[in-house]
């Protein structure tokens, strides 16, 4: 055996190691040859994004790679089984860890991959959005293990959550971060075998830089975050701009919407309900602002009147309440008024207190 195929091998072996640290990710067949892949959370304390994998005759395209190496292995894993084609593209949505701590994966696997995201996102990456994680790396996250370590000790019942969380730990601590090589502003077309995929950002929304993937013959849209199943995680973004973004993305000719995180949706109406939501605290936020209210103060003004909108999107399960509560209208007022005192940077904003 060639040295090169000696290293292949033990290469291959390495991912599948990787891979069995990690329960296999349950896979949904959006539309022919894409297939979403969601993975398990890590115990307590982590979540990734959802990664889709666009197979075509000419090589697969991986939209969001998982936050963690061996999170992406285990897609990786998968995506081996639905075809022998190489993952020839790769696009990061924003600079989120659950969407791209586990692009390394993919680099070693296929040196050749090309890795994209918006041009604001690479920045971010490649230095903000890594101090952004610092605190909760290197403090909070280690603090927080003690005191489990701690309960566990006469608990046995939190030892499995226990040692997921600190293999989640070790894996964000040795992530080698891979960074973007080909960025795009507004629009990136990408031909890959018979598909032609257009990857777009229309302007702030989550973050300063999101990407997105929309498939115009096969009306799929991969979103990322710019909407989340079921509750939208409004933490830093830019209220005005995100709307009109969403506003944009509702005029595309869709079937399909893959969002960051959650089941695939096969209509519109959470992204026309979250638009909804979007328009009201924008317009409820402002008046409240004039009225001399605080941000808190606006929250709970305009909550009761959302009750319609949020059962829409929620349920009604009180869990997901507490998180539209949180998540969207608490995080997004807030941003609301960050707006309203001027123009919003491209710097990560902090998350409010509680
Ligand atoms: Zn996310």
């Amino acid at each position: 055996m060639s040295r090169r195929a000696l290293l292949t091998v033990l290469l291959l072996c390495s991912v599948s190691l990787i891979a069995q640290n990690r329960p296999a990710p349950t896979k949904t067949e959006v539309a022919p040859g894409i297939v979403m892949f969601a993975t398990p959370s890590y115990g307590d304390v982590g979540l990734d994004g959802n990664s889709i994998a666009v197979v075509t005759r000419d090589g697969v395209l991986v939209f969001d790679t998982n936050g963690t190496p061996a999170a992406a292995a285990a897609v990786l894993a998968e995506i081996r089984t639905l075809t022998n084609q190489p993952v020839r593209w790769i696009v990061n949505s924003h600079w989120h860890w659950d969407h791209w701590y586990g692009t390394e994966t993919y680099q070693r696997a296929f040196p050749d991959v090309r890795i994209v995201a918006h041009e604001k996102t690479r920045a971010l990456m490649m230095g903000p959005a890594l101090e952004f994680n610092r605190p909760g790396l290197e403090t909070m996250l280690p603090a927080y293990l003690k005191s489990l370590e701690q309960r566990a000790a006469t608990n046995a019942a939190l030892k499995a959550t226990l040692d997921e969380d600190r293999f989640f730990l070790d894996q964000k601590t040795h992530v080698r971060h891979t960074f973007p090589d080909v960025t795009f502003n507004d629009r990136l077309g990408i031909d890959l075998g018979e598909r032609h995929v257009e990857v777009l950002n229309y302007g702030r929304a989550v973050t300063p830089g999101d990407a997105f993937v929309y498939l115009p013959k096969e009306k799929v849209l991969l979103i990322g975050d710019l909407i989340v199943n079921p509750v939208t995680f409004a933490l830093s973004g830019y209220p005005t701009e995100w709307l009109h973004a969403l506003e944009r993305i509702d005029a595309l000719d869709v079937d399909t919407i893959v969002t960051g995180h959650g089941p695939p949706l096969h209509d519109k109406q959470l992204l026309r309900a979250t638009i909804d939501v979007f328009r009201v605290l924008l317009r409820d936020g402002k008046a409240a602002k004039e009225k001399g209210l605080t941000a808190d103060q606006a929250k709970d003004a305009i909550f009761p009147g959302l009750h319609d909108l949020m059962v829409s999107i929620t349920g009604d399960v009180p869990a997901v309440n507490g998180a539209f509560k949180q998540q969207l209208v608490d995080w997004y007022l807030h941003r609301v008024y960050d707006e309203l005192d001027g123009p919003l940077s491209d710097a990560i904003a902090a998350i409010p207190p509680q």
